[in-house]
């Protein structure tokens, strides 16, 4: 049985549990989750010539892209992975339930991988880093497949005892995390219902399926996946990060912010990632909207000091 030891860790720990057969389940499910949106996606405009769309097909699709990367950026990742602010147990319930209903796996696991990232980032053990192929024949474009699909075929079973030690003591957090398929399932039927009422037809119903179901995951998958790939290969490396992070402007809005990945990679813990004016940060006025109505507190950023004597010389 071959293990993984974290780096640093004072005792030999393994980051990931080696299990065959949870394994190729894991496999199993990663492949559907990965392939399901796609096959969604080209059905949906593959119908476009019999029944084109209208605003509410856009309307639900851009509002349900919108809520679950909200629990995605500002839940699962700045919130769960990183602490970057505090809030109530109402809110702290809502971003696990909508990040879930993204269908990126459920909010344990999500974190435990992304924290691995931090800890080993671009080092030998990260979760997905686009650079383990370095020195090898067409390394680029494989390190690109690996970090943006490649590793979650892996089924590889990370030790969340390990990485989220915090979420699993927490009761209500382990509970959801164990209805993951009942909140991904009811993502699926909130613009299935809503597109069957607003046009009162069936075809409504699945073209609020198609668009605000399955194209909606499958938009959100491929920006999320962007930032492994993309955002450790191409753009700017304005601080010392010691790994190969990047910013870049292209997709800041699909991600909502997620894309000023190696400003994130310099203040992991800030609850904003666009530091400049002009990076816009749709996750960070999320928080700063519940911070104003009293519903975020403890938000950390870092003091224009810890930017400047973390800049790249
Ligand atoms: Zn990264
Ligand atoms: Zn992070």
């Amino acid at each position: 049985m071959q293990t993984k030891s974290l780096l640093g860790s004072t005792k030999r720990r393994k980051i990931t549990i080696e299990n065959d057969y949870l394994k190729k389940i894991q496999q199993r499910f990663a492949f559907a989750t990965i392939l399901i949106p796609v096959i969604g996606s080209v059905v949906a405009i593959g119908l476009l010539s019999r029944s084109p769309i209208s605003a509410v097909e856009i309307g639900l699709l851009v509002s349900m892209y919108s809520l679950t990367m909200v629990g995605l950026i500002v839940g699962f990742h700045r919130y769960f992975s990183h602490n970057a602010f505090r809030t109530h147990i109402t809110i702290r319930i809502a971003l696990a339930v909508l990040g879930c209903m993204a269908a990126q796996g459920p909010v344990i696991q999500w974190v435990s991988n992304h924290r691995r990232h931090h800890q080993l980032s671009d080092q030998p053990g990260d979760t997905h880093s686009p650079h383990i192929y370095k020195g090898q024949k067409f390394a680029q474009i494989r390190g690109f497949w690996y970090a943006h699909i490649g590793w979650m075929l892996k089924g590889e079973i990370i030790n969340s005892a390990l990485f989220a030690k915090d979420l699993l003591q927490d009761r209500t957090i382990t509970k959801i995390n164990q209805l993951y398929f009942t909140w991904v399932i009811i993502g699926l039927a909130i613009p299935t219902v809503l597109g069957g009422i607003i046009t009162a037809s069936w075809i409504g119903a699945g073209q609020g399926f198609l668009w605000g179901g399955l194209m909606r995951i499958f938009l959100a998958h491929h920006a999320i996946w962007c930032v492994n790939s993309i955002n450790h290969l191409y753009g700017s490396r304005p601080f010392s990060t010691g790994d190969r992070s990047t910013n870049n402007i292209w997709f800041a809005i699909p991600t909502f912010g997620g894309s000023w990945h190696h400003n994130h990679h310099a203040f992991p813990h800030s609850a904003k990632c666009g530091l400049q004016w002009w990076q816009i940060d749709l996750g960070y006025w999320v928080i700063r909207v519940l911070e104003m109505l009293g519903l975020a507190w403890d938000v950390k950023t870092p003091t224009p000091e810890m930017i400047k004597a973390k800049k790249a010389t």
